[in-house]
């Protein structure tokens, strides 16, 4: 009988941006738990007062998120973190070995869409503020993971939420699309970097999601309504057009992906910007 190649069993996992009830993030780490690994959860802390359009998580909702793995039977805790800081970074590993010993599987998943606008209505703090969390936010986990996991000797998991909007340019999402860019750039160097320290670093490509910035005031749906002078429902029923599955995505889809490349299974990976669209990116 041969092992399970998707067992998860014994590792530590930290995934940043992950409290929103129906978030990426949040799927991830039940994922993460359901095969076997404890999660820490991480996402803004109380500190955070989000700036602009972007709301920061209600209070409560990193606790709810532990609340949730627990009722399935995983282990998890909740570390407040913003990957912008990277002292709050290093502490969020920090607190993981100090909790369970050691890290293992490091998800920068953290992310923002702001200022959804055509690039000559973007402003430089708008730019700046999405570079910040999407790409150095980014570099920042990607570094205090690594540092621990070099200095454990045995490897490690490091996975990027790009998106496919980090394959080809997406108009109104200037910023948005640069930093993804660059976080695929940014998983290639870390793999080479890292390979021979057993470290795999992938980054995954989700194409249109069904979370808050999509269907949010300021999101996706709302965004094209305007450019395109339609209402979001009707963009909504156009993307689906577009997806050769036929359905918008969602977070357990990404998670799957996630769980995939965080198991033994997905170990002879590494450097890939994976597409998980349902067709909609395919290059
Ligand atoms: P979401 O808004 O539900 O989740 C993003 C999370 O990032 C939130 O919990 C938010 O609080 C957190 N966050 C924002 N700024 C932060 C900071 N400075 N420090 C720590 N956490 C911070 O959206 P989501 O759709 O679940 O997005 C998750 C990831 O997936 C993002 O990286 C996003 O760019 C990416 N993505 C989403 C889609 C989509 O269609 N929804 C598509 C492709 C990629």
């Amino acid at each position: 009988m041969g092992t399970d190649k998707s067992s998860l069993n014994d590792k530590v996992a930290v995934v940043t941006g992950a409290s929103r009830p129906g978030g990426i993030g949040r799927a991830i780490c039940r994922q993460l738990a359901a095969a076997g690994a404890v999660v820490v959860v991480s996402d803004l802390g109380p500190r955070a007062t989000g700036d602009g359009p972007f709301q920061a998580p209600a209070a409560g909702e990193l606790d709810g998120a532990v609340a949730e793995i627990e009722a399935a039977g995983g282990r998890a805790i909740a570390v407040p973190c913003d990957v912008t800081d990277p002292g709050d970074v290093d502490a969020l590993v920090e607190a993981a070995v100090s909790k369970f010993g050691r890290l293992d599987i490091f998800v920068n998943n953290a992310g923002i869409a702001i200022e959804s606008v055509e690039l000559v209505e973007v402003s430089t703090p708008g730019f700046r503020k999405t570079l910040d969390v999407n790409l150095i936010g980014t570099f920042h986990g990607i570094r205090a993971a690594a540092r621990q996991m070099i200095r454990q000797g045995a490897g490690g998991r490091i996975i990027n939420t790009a998106s496919q909007a980090g394959k080809s340019g997406w108009p109104m999402l200037s910023a948005y699309s640069a930093s993804k860019f660059g976080v695929i750039g940014l998983t290639q160097v870390a793999a080479k970097e890292l390979g021979r320290h057993g470290i795999t670093v992938n980054a995954v490509c989700p194409g249109t999601v069904d979370t808050e910035l999509s269907n949010s005031p300021d999101g996706i749906w709302q965004m094209y309504a305007r450019m395109y002078g339609t209402t979001p429902e009707q963009v909504r029923q156009d993307t689906i057009a577009q997806i050769p599955l036929g359905r918008l995505q969602t977070p357990d889809d990404v998670a799957d992906l996630v769980a995939f490349l965080a198991s033994e299974a997905g170990g002879y990976i590494t450097g890939e910007a994976i597409n998980t669209t349902g067709g909609q990116e395919m290059h």
